[in-house]
C-alpha cells in the first residue's frame, strides 16, 4: 500500500474503545467508484445529521479502502491482491479462480485488510457495511443482519439476500460472521453506473434508520438460524 486510508468515526477512535460502532467502507473494490460514493454520501449525512442535532449511533467510515486500486481503476490492490478474499477466516484459501479474485500469498497479508482486521478486533463492530457494485442486491449474512438488511433493501429496492451466490472465501462475511458472528452487510450497487449522483437517493432512508437505531443487534429476531448466510 502506497496510499494511505482516510478514516473518520462520531468520536476520536481512543473514546469509541468499549462502544462498539458501525463500521463503513467502500472501495474494497478499486473499480468499483459506487462503492467508493455511496461511503461518501454516508458520510457527508452523518456529519449534516450530527450537525443538525439527530443522535446518532457510535460509527466509523472508510470512504475508499482500496486507494491505490481506486487510483489505477483495479479490483486488486497495489500488489495485486483480491482485498475481499485476503480475510483470515478460517476458510481462506491460496487458490484463485483467476488473477482477479488473487488471495494474496497469505491470509490477511494486506496493509488494507490488516488495518480492517485491527478495527475488527479492537472494536468489535456492532455491524459492518462494506459497499460494492454489481449487480444490484443487499447481502445481509446471519440472523443479527437481517433487520438493516432490510432497511437498505426496501430504501434501495434492491432485493435482500442471505448470500451472494458463489463462494467467497477470505471474505468480510466468512471472517466476521461466520468466525466471529458480528453482523455483515454487503451492499452492491448497480455497477457501471454513469450518473453516480442517483445512488444516495436510494439509499438515504435506510442508512438513516440504521444509523439511527442505537441497539447492538447482537438479539436475533430468530437466534436459531446462525448458520445462515453466505
Ligand atoms: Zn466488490
Amino acid at each position: 500500500m502506497e496510499t494511505p486510508i482516510s478514516l473518520a468515526s462520531s468520536e476520536p477512535l481512543a473514546q469509541l474503545q468499549g462502544k462498539r460502532p458501525i463500521l463503513l467502507f467502500g472501495g474494497v473494490h478499486g473499480d468499483e467508484p459506487e462503492g467508493v460514493r455511496l461511503a461518501e454520501e454516508t458520510l457527508r449525512s452523518l456529519l449534516i445529521w450530527t450537525r443538525d442535532g439527530i443522535s446518532l449511533a457510535p460509527w466509523i467510515v472508510i470512504t475508499c479502502l482500496n486507494v491505490d486500486g481506486y487510483k489505477s481503476n483495479s479490483r486488486v490492490n497495489a500488489r495485486g491482491v483480491d482485498l475481499n478474499r485476503n480475510y483470515p477466516s478460517k476458510d481462506w484459501s491460496p487458490k484463485a479462480d483467476a488473477p482477479r479474485y488473487s488471495p494474496g500469498p497469505s491470509a490477511g497479508s494486506e496493509p488494507e485488510v490488516q488495518g480492517i482486521v485491527e478495527l475488527i478486533e479492537t472494536f468489535q463492530p456492532r455491524l459492518m457495511i462494506h459497499c460494492h457494485s454489481w449487480e444490484p442486491c443487499v447481502v445481509a449474512t446471519g440472523p443479527y443482519a437481517q433487520k438493516d438488511g432490510a432497511r437498505l433493501a426496501e430504501s434501495s429496492g434492491y432485493k435482500l439476500v442471505p448470500e451472494i451466490g458463489y463462494p467467497t472465501p477470505g471474505s468480510l462475511s466468512r471472517y466476521g460472521w461466520h468466525d466471529k458472528k458480528l453482523p455483515v452487510i454487503c451492499i452492491e450497487e448497480r455497477d457501471g453506473l454513469t450518473d453516480l449522483s442517483s445512488i444516495w437517493p436510494r439509499f438515504e432512508k435506510g442508512m438513516r434508520e440504521v444509523f439511527t437505531d442505537h441497539s447492538l443487534r447482537d438479539q436475533a429476531a430468530n437466534p436459531s438460524s446462525t448458520e445462515s448466510g453466505q
